[in-house]
């Protein structure tokens, strides 16, 4: 059982078709017992479908085998977790209790941004949108004293959400517990379709959302789905070994650059301790086997220092969890058709899978 940690006195609620964070408990009434939801997978996409169903008056059950800890985090908590835009939550709450805190994301291109048709019209309905801090602004490349063999030269920023992921899952956590969802530890095995009954009648639900992440592969037997391996380090960005870093700096993927890792550069304060250095995006690479010395790991650390000198050499440790220093995991891809049943399947879709 969970303890919250704050009163959830804030409820999600539809709004022109968009779920938005509203403050005070949701009005939406309590709905009937044939309105019952098991959710399997407590990560963030099982504990988000919880929370939305909650203030739509549903009553929920998560069941997960593993769920956010300190000691064995779980893929959500290993995400980047930087959100780009649109900011996802109002800051009507202190960050103390969820671990979002906004800063200002930098985000650098190896050539002037009018070139990239993709990135500028990204940048452009940034612009449009209006979101806070935007800025065009080249010198932002030597503003922040990038080194010239990162080779970029042209560069925007705006405020963006960036989320302390350990913090933020078991604050999820409390609030669908606090909002009355149950939860239930144990591990479903075998195909949904054939077990689907028991566990609805076992749970008194009449949906099954199935929210395992990468235990989808087994529980929906599909094949089609196929991991994208992603990893980042964890150092401590306490100014001993480099000026502490304050903004995000970001290069993204680029299938075209000759680097072999498309020439990702992530560089994210976590929280006042934590910097995030990342990242790879290896498809079809299922292994958990990274190290600090792994060529890919290396390159990615090189990349990071021309950004930030005085990484390459930094301890990787984090001062909550010295243990996990790396973490590699997956996130997949998920290609299915729908199925005559009560099960839905909400699983991530690549990168930007939350
Ligand atoms: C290095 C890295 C960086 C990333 N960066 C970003 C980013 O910046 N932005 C972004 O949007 N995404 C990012 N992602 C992807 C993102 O982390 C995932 O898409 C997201 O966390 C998936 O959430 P989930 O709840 O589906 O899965 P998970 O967090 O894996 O949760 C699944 C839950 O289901 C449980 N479970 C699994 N199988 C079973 C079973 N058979 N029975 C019972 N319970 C089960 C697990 O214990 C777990 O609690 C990144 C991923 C990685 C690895």
């Amino acid at each position: 059982m969970v303890s919250p940690t704050v009163t959830p006195q804030i409820h999600l609620a539809e709004e022109a078709g968009v779920l938005v964070l509203r403050e005070g408990p949701s009005p939406t009434p309590v709905k009937e017992t044939e309105s019952r939801v098991l959710i399997i997978g407590g990560g963030v996409i099982g504990l988000t479908n919880a929370w939305a169903l909650l203030d739509a008056g549903y009553a929920v059950t998560v069941v997960s085998d593993q769920w956010a800890s300190l000691e064995n985090r779980i893929t959500s908590q290993i995400a980047g977790a930087l959100w780009e835009w649109p900011p996802a939550l109002q800051e009507t709450l202190p960050v103390e209790a969820h671990g979002i805190r906004m800063r200002t994301a930098n985000f650098f291109f190896d050539r002037p941004i009018e070139e990239n048709e993709e990135e500028y019209n990204k940048m452009r309905e940034i612009e449009t949108a209006k979101i806070r801090g935007f800025v065009h602004d080249p010198t932002l490349v030597k503003k922040h004293e990038i080194s010239r063999t990162a080779a970029v030269v042209d560069a925007y920023k705006h405020t963006s959400p960036v989320i302390d992921t350990d913090v933020y899952m078991l604050w999820l956590r409390s609030v669908v517990g606090a909002k009355g969802g149950k939860f239930v530890t144990r591990h479903i095995s075998g195909d949904l379709l054939e077990h689907e009954d028991e566990l609805l009648e076992e749970y008194e639900a009449n949906i099954l959302i199935n929210c395992t992440g990468l235990g989808a592969y087994d529980l929906a037997q599909d094949k089609s789905v196929h991991p994208l391996r992603g990893a980042l380090i964890r150092i401590v960005n306490d100014g001993s070994r480099f000026p502490v870093v304050k903004e995000a700096l970001i290069v993204a993927y680029d299938q075209d650059k000759r680097d072999e890792d498309g020439g990702i550069v992530f560089i994210v304060p976590r929280n006042d301790r934590v910097l995030i250095l990342g990242g790879i995006a290896q498809a079809n690479e299922g292994e958990l086997n990274l190290t600090l010395d792994s060529p890919e790991m290396r390159r990615m650390r090189d990349r990071c220092n021309k950004f930030v000198p005085g990484l390459a050499c930094t301890t990787s440790t984090t001062e909550d969890a010295p243990t996990a220093a790396v973490g590699p995991q997956w996130w997949i891809s998920w290609h299915t058709g729908s199925f005559a049943s009560h099960v839905i399947h909400a699983v991530p879709h690549g990168r930007h899978g939350s």
